[in-house]
């Protein structure tokens, strides 16, 4: 029998809260779920109140899927009586069962001798999360966030769910406003914290760059005495997050890029169609590796992969092997070969959310495709950008002319400003949503050709990925 989780009591007792239960039902725990439809047996569900729903709702549903208890807010326990086993907890503040889920997350990390590490940054999170989880697991249990559960209830959730024994610790911090990653950072206490970049991404809710910078410098301030900062040596902001990382407790800066100055600097680069081989001089100790994952930005979060591998002291060596193994996370940059009469069209998902930064790394990893045919461009709006959102879509046309791609289809008002800004030869369709855009691009498509698709994630342009995968 595997340890569980958490025990009724201890779960409840670290929430401050009463346990409303039979003698007779189950103490163990083996998870933790904020959501009946991904709900397992023996979770403990948490009756989180959402922007349209509220969880305790679900509290029956929950308890008859097999939940081994609810959480629920104190006022509303009369009502569930007889659902079954409940921890009650008092309302403080709007929402007192968030508040007893982060105090869940404060003892699973109080308990924990796992080595904790924290992931932020305008981009790039998700696959340096995942990066880090693919190499640590290879070297000890390993414990991440699941996709980009990377907010305020995201972060709690992911911590409450780490098992005491694990290994290691890697977590997603997000923020779209400023305050937002500091009482994050502040739970998850990471023993390394990293910022992958900083781009205009919600600069809609910023008044500047440096802004997002002091934003996501607020990472810093959650580290523990004497942990690690690793910042992206080539990014504008370096300086200013490096003032973030001295005022913290952190004991090091460790900076990566391609900067000469970078700690752990790729020295080359080599780019081909599925994969990357990247020379790195990692504080003065060479290393080489290939990438499973292509695209140049892809490499680039690969150093700071290797920079936390090396600030823990773990086995270098075996990080590089894993890093061939490694594969993109769904929609960013997963290739199909998509069966087109007797030839073969390469399709890149990136279909995962769009900003001017990702977007242009898109292109690059396009332009870097070795093709007989032509380079696509099927690109969605981007959203949260404010006032600045059309201008910010027409200056891609700048990059679309540098990456040498031939054709662009887009979706969406916003968009269609940048169809607009590009010379005629080079614009193949203009429609108001992706599901207008299905057909002219099956239209057009020829064996040979190398598409990439990109929308933020509310225009849909996974659909559009699902045509083509289940035309050809
Ligand atoms: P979210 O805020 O949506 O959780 P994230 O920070 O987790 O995003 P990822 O999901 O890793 O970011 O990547 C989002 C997109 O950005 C993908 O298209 C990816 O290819 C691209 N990307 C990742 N890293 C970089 C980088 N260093 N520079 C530019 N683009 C990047
Ligand atoms: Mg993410």
């Amino acid at each position: 029998m595997t340890e569980p989780l958490w025990t009724l009591d201890d779960a409840a007792a670290a929430m401050g809260g009463r346990v409303v239960a039979d003698a007779s039902a189950p103490r163990d725990l083996s998870g933790i779920s904020i959501d009946t439809r991904t709900l397992k047996v023996g979770d403990l569900f948490f009756a989180i109140r959402g922007e349209a729903r509220d969880g305790h709702d679900f509290v029956h549903d929950a308890l008859a899927r097999g939940a081994g208890a609810a959480v629920v807010a104190e006022e509303r326990v009369g009502d569930l009586t007889d659902a079954g086993p409940v921890i009650a907890v008092p309302s403080r503040g709007e929402d007192g069962v968030l508040a007893a889920m982060q105090g869940l997350a404060v003892a699973a990390r109080a308990r924990t001798g796992a080595r904790v590490l924290a992931v932020t940054g305008s981009v790039g999170k998700t696959g340096t999360k995942e990066a880090l989880r693919h190499v640590l697991a290879a070297q000890g249990a390993t414990h991440a966030s699941v996709a980009s559960y990377n907010n305020h209830w995201g972060v709690p959730l992911t911590l409450s769910r780490m098992p005491a024994s694990s290994a290691f610790g890697v977590f997603e911090v997000g923020m779209n406003h400023a305050g937002e990653i500091a009482p994050l950072t502040r739970l998850v206490r990471p023993e390394i914290a990293i910022v992958t970049t900083v781009e205009p991404v919600h600069i809609e809710h910023f008044r500047s760059l440096s802004g997002i910078a002091d934003a996501k410098g607020e990472i810093f301030s959650g580290l523990e005495p004497g942990g690690v900062a690793i910042i992206n040596r080539d990014n504008p902001n370096f300086e200013r997050l490096k003032a973030h990382a001295l005022a913290s407790r952190a004991g090091r800066i460790v900076s990566f890029g391609e900067h000469r100055e970078a700690d752990v600097r790729a020295e080359r680069i080599v780019m081909r169609p599925d994969l990357s081989i990247v020379d790195v001089r990692a504080m003065g100790q060479a290393v080489t590796y290939q990438l499973g994952t292509p695209g140049r930005h892809t490499a680039l979060n690969s150093l700071a992969v290797v920079a936390a591998v090396q600030a823990l002291g773990a086995d270098l060596a075996l990080a590089a092997l894993s890093l061939a193994q490694l594969r993109p996370p769904a929609g960013r940059g997963a290739r199909t070969m998509l069966r087109i009469g007797d030839g073969e069209a390469l399709l890149v998902d990136e279909s995962y959310n769009a900003n001017p930064a990702s977007i242009r790394a898109a292109l690059s990893t396009l332009a870097g495709v070795e093709t007989a045919g032509r380079r696509i461009a099927v690109l969605g709006d981007m959203m949260e950008l404010g006032t600045d959102a059309p201008a910010l879509h027409r200056d891609l046309a700048a990059a679309i002319e540098e990456h040498g791609i031939d054709l662009v289809l887009t979706a969406g008002p916003l968009m269609q400003e940048l169809f607009e800004a590009l010379p005629a030869s080079r614009r193949a369709a203009a429609r108001p949503s992706s599901a207008e855009l299905v057909d002219p691009l099956l239209d057009l498509l020829r064996s040979g050709d190398a598409v990439v698709v990109k929308g933020s994630n509310s225009t849909r342009m996974g659909r559009i990925v699902e045509a083509l995968k289940a035309r050809y």
